[in-house]
């Protein structure tokens, strides 16, 4: 593993680039600060197939803060507002020794980004105690290839997102016009460093790369234009999970355009566009209007290779 490049004082980790000494008590734009801070914890069984597994779930790690604010955020009370308890480095350990007891499939670091220094620490100690797990990148894609070179040794999986196609989207609904080309340079990099997804004999995950889509309201050409790019760049061995789970939360009750679930036409747009790029691997969560997400299944995508 390899630590140097991530260090607290003058934070650089994501692309950012506040450049403050965390270990000093400054803050930068995600207000993380030295002392690690999780939300929750637990085994997930609601993540794509390969990584919920068979009957030892996903060992979910929900880190508070995040590097992005995105105004539908689902996840705002912690991510944005900083719900969470803090872990000293010993706590923070035993939290992976508990999910690895509890028969979790992997380790699953959800938003871990600005919390990379003490996550390596962790993890180090536990390699030292021969207990090892995979260790799934959880990630909004907003990315610097730094922070990607130094836990290229530490991550088995990325799980990342693409969101926006254009500039004008990703300033409205994430605050970042330069998310697109940011995200696509970090799943290219992801994919250099893991490429395509491999299962063991259960089905369960063990290396490489899964790009999310989510759908968002009236923006579905921008969903396919990231999925034609995935094919012509990447190809189809890059596993796809294409998302329908659009919630407006935080304040995109409030903001026109972002106030709506995606509607069925949105999704049959999208559905019949992946049907025709024969991915090798990937899932589509089925259409459930409001549902609640934990109630949406994943299902395979038409000409889907699995
Ligand atoms: S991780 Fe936080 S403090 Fe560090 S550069 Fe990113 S936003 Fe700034």
């Amino acid at each position: 593993m390899r630590n140097a490049e991530c260090g607290l004082q003058s934070c650089e980790l994501c692309p950012r680039r506040c450049g403050v000494d965390r270990a000093a008590g400054q803050l930068g734009f995600c207000r993380a600060g030295s002392e690690v801070e999780v939300f929750r914890y637990g085994p997930h069984h609601g993540e794509e197939p390969p990584l919920s597994g068979t009957t030892g779930g996903s060992g979910t790690i929900f880190f508070s803060r995040c590097t992005l604010c995105c105004l539908y955020c689902q996840n705002y009370p912690w991510s944005q507002q900083g719900d969470g308890a803090t872990y000293a480095a010993d706590a923070f350990a035993a939290l992976f020794r508990e999910l690895h007891a509890a028969g979790c499939h992997n380790w699953n670091l959800v938003s871990p980004t600005p919390w990379i220094p003490q996550v390596q620490q962790a993890l180090t100690r536990l390699q030292a105690e021969g207990i090892r797990l995979p260790v799934v990148y959880n990630t909004s894609g907003f990315e610097s290839p730094a922070t990607l070179a130094a836990v290229e040794d530490t991550v088995d999986i990325y799980l990342t997102d693409l969101r926006y196609a254009c500039e004008t989207s990703a300033e409205a609904g994430s605050g970042r016009a330069d998310y697109a080309s940011i995200a696509r340079d970090t799943i290219l990099e992801m994919w250099r460093q893991k490429g395509p997804l491999q299962l063991g004999t259960d089905g369960v995950a063990t290396r490489g790369t899964i790009c999310r889509l989510l759908i968002l309201p009236g923006r579905a050409d921008e969903t396919i234009d990231n999925l034609r790019w995935l094919s012509d760049t990447i190809g189809p061995g890059v596993a796809i999970s294409v998302m329908s789970q659009y919630t407006p939360a935080f304040r995109a009750p409030a903001v026109a355009g972002w106030n709506r679930h995606i509607s069925r036409a949105e999704y049959d747009r999208v559905a019949d566009v992946v049907g025709t790029l024969d991915f090798d691997i990937g899932w589509m969560q089925e259409y459930a209007g409001d549902a609640p997400d934990e109630l949406i299944g994943f299902t395979m995508p038409p000409g889907s290779g699995i």
